[in-house]
């Protein structure tokens, strides 16, 4: 299937789904200038990505913005920062570092040593980029002109998640936060008993008109984030009774029809949220982890 056009969801606001992986690269313009959110999933993909764009757009990239630091949207990031003279500062969360050193690298290793499921790609030319403008803090960034307002959250789909909100057009940039190819995806470095928390905190500051630029999948708006809340509280709730009712990682793992996601989602989520469970002092109480303020 053909990588689709370059279409505008909300004003001067771009959005490209490439094939692979259903990933969606936004583009922010402002007078001659482009703010890129994600950069593709190799070095290969970020020249085609800015093939692409000068295109599509006769402006340049001056920043770009990397929502999380999961591979598909981080491994491009070399094809637009790496250079000391040409390349554009990279934003993103500022625990992305970390992340990149625990799970992508590792991650890359194993692909070096394997092929990573696609022997095409040469994975010798990655270089790991991570961001050189690290956000602890909601922070606004300027492109021609216009207002793009960064901000980092709390763990959930990772602990590096950073939203983007475009307020003159109503837009947000939200990359895995919410998943709108298919169910809620349980990666590496995820904390599903605080994804409620997460995607609940995104959905106070969504209003009714705004669209929201998934990392996968169509645009939605706010109602469909309310309704991905309302499932991740279900599932964290049904993971802490699993626990506390003393059900093992393996068990609710062969018992997987009793669960809402599909197994090879389930497996990281259960382990992971167990893990905690285990870990943690005493298990909080079985209620909802968040309470939208405006569930519509
Ligand atoms: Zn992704």
């Amino acid at each position: 299937m053909p990588d689709s056009q370059w279409v505008e969801v909300a004003p001067e606001v771009f959005v490209r789904a490439y094939d692979h992986l259903q990933l969606n690269i936004t583009v922010v313009r402002g007078c001659d200038d482009l703010l890129l959110v994600d950069s593709r999933s190799s070095p290969t993909e970020g020249i085609e990505l800015k093939t692409d764009l000068a295109e599509f757009l006769p402006a340049q990239v001056r920043m770009l913005v990397n929502t999380h630091a999961h591979f598909d949207h981080t491994f491009g990031n070399q094809s637009f920062g790496s250079d000391p003279i040409e390349g554009v500062p990279i934003y993103g969360h500022h625990r992305l570092p970390a992340h990149l050193d625990s799970y992508e690298r590792p991650r890359l290793a194993a692909w070096r040593a394997d092929g990573g499921g696609e022997p095409d790609r040469d994975w010798d030319d990655l270089r790991i980029t991570p961001p050189n403008r690290l956000v602890a803090s909601s922070q606004t960034v300027r492109v021609g002109g216009r207002t793009v307002l960064l901000h980092p959250l709390g763990p959930g789909h990772t602990d590096t998640d950073l939203v983007l909100h475009v307020p003159d057009a109503r837009a947000w940039i939200v990359g895995d936060v919410v998943e709108a190819s298919g169910p809620p995806m349980f990666g590496s470095g995820c904390f599903p008993l605080e994804l409620p928390n997460q995607l609940g905190s995104l959905l106070a500051d969504l209003d009714e008109t705004d669209i929201v630029v998934p990392g996968h999948g169509p645009v939605v708006d706010r109602a469909f984030v309310a309704s991905q809340l309302a499932e991740v509280e279900r599932f964290a709730q049904q993971l802490r009774l699993a626990h506390r009712s003393g059900d093992s990682v393996e068990r609710v793992l062969a018992d997987h029809d009793r669960w809402p996601f599909p197994a090879e989602g389930l497996e990281l989520a259960v382990r992971r949220a167990f893990a905690h469970l285990d870990t943690a002092e005493s298990d909080p109480p079985v209620i909802p982890a968040h309470t939208p303020p405006r569930r519509t």
